[in-house]
């Protein structure tokens, strides 16, 4: 507000106006506030009016007393009237000259208007000294002297609020006294006229000390209101942003000055809050067994013993059976001394603002489904194996689950029901986690579990076992019982990798060979499978040219009728003549054609093949062609079966297109036009591999089939194994039922064949009746069979 004025080169009107701005309040200094100013030094100006008259009463009447019968009355008497009446006038005046805006304020007229109304009460008085004085006796001058002094020093200091106009006073009534004195013949009187000179000045000095006093305790009455105000504000402000709350404690650590929101957020009554020290109350408050709040107690504890500030410091408090945060930060407080005098802070709940932090975190490492960690807070968590670069990685075993039948069920029977079930899986693993162990999904139907405790190649596989174990009860689902299983890969650190990229891969490539074992089992990592995954690898990019190099071969295996004996056809088995490595079995390269799509230009170079080469045997017998699912489900496989039966001459009917269940869980109307078109075409279709996959008695009927092919692991075990006679059995009366045709795979033993026949099983196919067998091969073996068989 007060503005320092720089004290410069101009040194006398700087000067002045620095000593006027000390004195006398201005707009270009004080700003709006001069007006009040100015009406404050009014107001002590009219405080004091009344003390005057009575003062001014007392001495008009020792002069009307003195100079009765000496001065005509008439004069007299008016100048008295004058006097007295003049000043009680000057009050009301003045008051008036004050308006009540929110608070008093005069304009700068009326501070002069007040000067020029002092000036004229001056002048009334100026009379007794300039006019009575020269003419007075001895008594009547000594009296005027006395009256004289006494106004002009009680002026000077009465009306020293307003040092111009305290000035106009004493400097009126001053020449007015010198002119008198001048006039007067008293002895001496240059000693008298310079004393009054020397006492006029002073007169004028003590006015403008008191009145520079009076206005700058205005200015910093006005600058304490201001910060008050501004204090207030901003104090209103805090409060009224509900979280915040003030506290301050003494250097014994006690609160002080307890307010309605501390002790409402502390939850206990303000006179409970002063008894304990801040500390001791919030070890009280923290959640026991809380390592967060331990630590952030410790901190703060240290913080307030050594004396340093702190900011934003996070502590979980129970209030009322429920957890909140508070977030408080605070500063030493110094006396004048500089002795510690406490502490004064800050204390805000941060609950809310917590927990949307929490709920974030855990979004990003959580999986919404399942709520088990999320691929993210796995990788963190693995990341721990790097922890210290030189050190011995700490062990631990990374299991990777998949589901083998997972995409089946949530074709089948909805996502609804694949998210239900991927909870499920998710609860029961859940329920052998060790401590500190980590179960993830990592997306899809894939999990992890990373765990510190089952570390050695024994307690990793009884874990794999026990998690197999869990998974193998069937689970029930909205109205269905739903078997899920799964194939487990295990790794092991430090043994199989040492960093979480080797680890990973180590994982994955156990879980392949988990699935290629023929899943719903484990498997541990070993350099081998490394090496048969590189070897995979090159397999693929080697595929890509075997076709072109004509490396594909199709051998052929015949079927039998098992009652008479006769060969009615035979299914063609590619084999693939790699430049190094010999004779390829398709199990090796099929499966791995099938993931890269390379399988469709394989498949029809099959099919083409097939029905040419069966076109030049006699015309009983027909071939049969394994048709991978991706060739089945693509729309051009109906187009290709026209095209190689046309190419070859060979009639529909000779051909026999095998396929696997999976070919039609997926798309079930696709699969049954197209399964209606080919049988349209009077193209046969067999069911491949019948029994192993989903079998359902559904389907059976729903798809138009020819033939059943039991899958060459049932046969196998028909002379030791109850139940595959059981599934046998049931197999072919559920294909007479249906009347389709039924042929039995891999049969090897002549034990096979009698029970097979016993069974009432159509045809045969296996060792037992022969090897499969290159192209060339077939004519000799027919003319051989038709021999011995005729
Ligand atoms: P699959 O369709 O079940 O074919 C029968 C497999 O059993 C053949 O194996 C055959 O050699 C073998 N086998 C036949 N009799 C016996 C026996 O008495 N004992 C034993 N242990 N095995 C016997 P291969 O040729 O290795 O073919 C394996 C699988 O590869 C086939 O199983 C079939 O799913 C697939 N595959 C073969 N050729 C093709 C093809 O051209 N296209 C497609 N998509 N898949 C093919
Ligand atoms: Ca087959
Ligand atoms: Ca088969």
């Amino acid at each position: 507000m007060y503005q320092a004025h720089d004290s410069g080169k101009q040194q006398w009107p700087q000067g002045w106006a620095q000593w006027r701005h000390d004195v006398v309040p201005s707009e270009a200094v004080d700003g709006p506030l001069a007006a009040h100013f100015r009406a404050r030094q009014i107001k002590a100006l009219v405080r004091m009016l009344p003390l005057v008259t009575a003062g001014n009463a007392v001495n008009v009447m020792g002069i009307s007393w003195v100079f009765w019968g000496r001065l005509p009355h008439l004069i007299l008497a008016l100048w008295c009237f004058a006097v007295v009446l003049s000043l009680p006038v000057a009050a009301v005046w003045w008051r008036r000259l004050i308006r009540k805006a929110p608070r008093p304020v005069a304009t700068r007229g009326a501070a002069r208007l007040i000067v020029a109304q002092v000036v004229f009460f001056a002048v009334l008085w100026s009379v007794l000294p300039a006019m009575v004085f020269p003419d007075a006796d001895h008594a009547g001058s000594l009296l005027i002297a006395a009256v004289v002094v006494g106004t002009i020093c009680g002026g000077a200091f009465l009306l020293s609020p307003m040092v111009p106009v305290a000035w106009a006073f004493v400097l009126t009534l001053s020449v007015a006294s010198i002119v008198g004195l001048a006039r007067s013949g008293v002895a001496d009187n240059h000693t008298l006229l310079a004393l009054l000179v020397v006492y006029a000045v002073i007169m004028c000095a003590v006015s403008y000390a008191s009145g520079k006093v009076f206005v700058s305790r205005l200015r910093a009455e006005a600058e304490t209101d201001r910060q008050k105000q501004l204090i207030d504000l901003l104090l209103r402000d805090f409060e009224e942003h509900a979280s915040d709350w003030l506290w301050e404690v003494s250097p014994t650590g006690h609160l002080r000055h307890v307010s309605g929101r501390l002790s409402e957020s502390f939850g206990l009554p303000a006179k409970q809050l002063l008894q304990q020290s801040f500390t001791e109350l919030l070890a009280l408050m923290v959640p026991p067994d809380d390592d967060e709040a331990t630590e952030a107690l410790n901190r703060l504890t240290t913080c307030l013993r050594m004396g340093q500030p702190f900011r934003d410091l996070e502590i979980p408090v129970e209030v009322a059976h429920e957890i909140h945060w508070w977030s408080l930060s605070a500063k030493p407080l110094f006396d004048d001394k500089g002795r510690a005098a406490g502490w004064r802070g800050v204390g805000s709940d941060i609950t809310h603002t917590r927990q949307a932090r929490d709920e974030l975190a855990r979004l990003a490492n959580y999986d919404a489904l399942t709520g088990l960690a999320n691929r993210h807070r796995f990788s963190t968590e693995l990341e721990r194996l790097k922890a210290a670069p030189d050190a011995e990685p700490r062990p631990c075993a990374l299991l990777f689950l998949d589901l083998d039948n997972f995409k089946h069920i949530n074709d089948s029977l909805g996502h609804s029901v694949g998210d239900q079930l991927l909870r499920r899986v998710g609860g029961r693993l859940k329920t052998i986690l060790a401590e500190g162990d980590l179960l993830a999904r990592l997306g899809g139907d894939e999990f992890a579990l990373l765990t510190w405790r089952y570390t050695s190649p024994k307690k990793s596989g009884a874990l794999a076992e026990r998690l197999l174990n869990l998974l193998s009860e069937p689970i029930q689902l909205d109205d269905v019982l739903v078997e899920v299983r799964a194939s487990i890969g295990v790794a092991l650190a430090p043994r199989d990798g040492r960093d979480p990229q080797s680890l990973l891969q180590c994982a994955d490539l156990a879980l392949y060979a988990a699935k290629a074992a023929g899943r719903n089992t484990f498997r541990f990592f070993d350099i081998g499978l490394a090496d048969s995954a590189r070897a995979r690898v090159r397999l693929q990019n080697e595929l890509g040219q075997a076709l072109a190099a004509e490396q594909f071969q199709l051998y052929f295996q015949p079927q039998m009728h098992l009652d008479s004996g006769e060969v009615i056809g035979f299914e063609a088995l590619v084999r693939w003549q790699h430049s190094e490595r010999g004779l390829i079995g398709p199990g090796e390269f099929i499966p791995v054609a099938e993931e890269t799509g390379q399988i469709v230009p394989l498949g029809n170079w099959v099919l083409r093949e097939a029905c040419l080469a069966a076109a030049k045997w006699p015309e009983a017998l027909r071939v049969a062609v394994n048709l991978s699912a991706v060739q089945f489900r693509s729309s051009a496989v109906l187009d290709l079966v026209d095209e190689a039966l046309y190419i070859s001459g060979l009639a529909p009917e000779r051909l026999e297109l095998e396929i696997t269940e999976s070919a039609l869980i997926e798309d079930h109307d696709g699969a049954q036009a197209t399964l209606m078109a080919l049988r349209a075409r009077g193209v046969r279709v067999a069911m491949d591999d019948f029994g192993t996959g989903y079998s359902s008695l559904a389907y059976l009927r729903r798809f138009p089939l020819d033939k059943l092919k039991i899958d060459g692991m049932f046969v196998r075990s028909l002379d030791s194994d109850q139940d595959a006679q059981a599934v046998v059995t049931a197999i072919i009366t559920l294909a007479q039922a249906l009347r389709l045709d039924i042929t039995a795979e891999g049969v090897e033993t002549a034990e096979q064949l009698v029970m097979l026949r016993a069974l009432g099983c159509g045809d045969v196919q296996g060792f037992l009746i022969s090897r499969p067998m290159p192209a060339q091969e077939v004519a000799a073996y027919l003319e051989r069979t038709n021999m011995s068989l005729a």
